[in-house]
């Protein structure tokens, strides 16, 4: 396969990340207003911070960092506002690491799939809802009733795996 990747998400250079943080936070916006939910200042605050870089973020980061800003912070506050993040599906959270990662996509009620890089700790979000269709029909078949879905693969992303082996594993 050639050409740019699907995703700029694991690109270590060329990548405008304020970009990424101007587009989180004008889809938040516009899902609040279709939704009727207020994006109130610590939500938006909760959000930049998980935005900062793609790497998961953890609670007692963003507790860290919103205690430095505010003076102080009530911890409930910030766990209400990442509570409010991961229902509106803005936010995911990254199962093995107990992190919390922006969504970059418009779909709501999804079943969240990643690559994680083990190298930079990047996460990219796979959108393939192909995945989700054979894990719900398998269960039909099974009779099984799914509760939650866990998808995180681990390995290194394209950068991190020419920054590692350099020149012997080119194409
Ligand atoms: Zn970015
Ligand atoms: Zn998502
Ligand atoms: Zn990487």
């Amino acid at each position: 396969m050639t050409g740019a990747p699907q995703t700029s998400v694991f690109s270590h250079s060329h990548h405008d990340h304020q970009a990424c943080i101007t587009e989180a936070i004008d889809r938040a916006e516009r899902r609040c207003a279709d939704r009727n939910l207020r994006l109130t200042p610590i939500r938006r605050r909760v959000l930049e911070l998980i935005w900062e870089n793609h790497q998961p973020t953890k609670a007692y980061d963003l507790l860290d960092k919103i205690n430095v800003e505010r003076g102080h912070a009530a911890p409930p506050t910030v766990y209400r506002a990442l509570d409010f993040l991961l229902n509106a599906g803005l936010v995911h959270k990254i199962e093995s690491q107990n992190a919390f990662i922006g969504c970059d996509a418009d779909h709501e009620r999804n079943q969240p799939k990643f690559l994680i890089c083990r190298n930079c700790g990047r996460a990219a979000e796979i959108q393939s809802p192909e995945i989700d269709n054979v894990i719900a029909s398998e269960a039909r078949d099974a009779g099984f009733v799914v509760d939650h879905q866990t998808i995180e693969v681990d390995g290194l992303c394209a950068a991190c795996a020419e920054e590692l082996q350099p020149t012997d594993s080119a194409l």
